[in-house]
């Protein structure tokens, strides 16, 4: 049931994700990473200094890393100096134009690109359709916007029917092992 919205692997946070096991067993090298509630928290303006640091890691690690939001685009460039990484906002998730952009902007290729963000229905669907590696994360803080919001309820059952029928595990500590 809802093969399209299932993510390949789920974890905590990103910097659950081991950028240099990223690299080395799954031969990435590049990320497309949403913004709200993936790298900082919804409606703040701080960022965490640990989502800094992992993008850094990364960068240094010489991946490629590309925020794709649904956010406004002023709200997306903004944080998008700050981690000093390129963005796209103009196309919406989970349209693949949104990806297909991010992919340009990376300039790697599907098999060498994953896709980690916090919610199904533009994060995971647009990144399985795609064929992309796809990376579900919790989101950093319970609020939303309202038209997340509506998604959520559905999320939320979708992610326990999974859980329960084993179809996905939540992984413990860092990924991959
Ligand atoms: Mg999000």
């Amino acid at each position: 049931m809802f093969e399209i919205l299932r993510p390949k692997v789920y974890v905590d946070s990103i910097c659950n994700i081991d950028l240099n096991k990223l690299i080395k067993t799954k031969k990435i090298k590049g990320i497309i990473v949403d913004l709200d509630n993936t790298l900082i928290a919804w409606g703040e303006k701080e960022v965490s200094q640990k989502n800094i640091d992992w993008v850094n890691e990364a960068k240094k690690l010489g991946l490629k890393i590309c925020i794709v939001s649904n956010t406004n685009s002023k709200r997306v460039a903004e944080f998008a100096k700050i981690f000093d990484v390129p963005y796209h906002s103009k196309y919406f998730k989970p349209f693949s134009v949104a990806f297909n952009n991010g992919l340009k902007i990376l300039d790697t290729k599907k098999s060498e690109t994953v896709v980690i963000g916090d919610q199904l229905f533009t994060d995971i669907w647009g990144g399985n359709r795609l064929k992309l590696l796809t990376i579900l994360v919790t989101p950093i803080v319970k609020k939303d916007s309202i038209g997340t919001f509506l998604h959520r309820n559905l999320e939320k059952i979708i992610i326990s029917f999974w859980l329960k029928t084993d179809k996905i595990k939540k992984e413990v500590g860092n990924w991959p092992k």
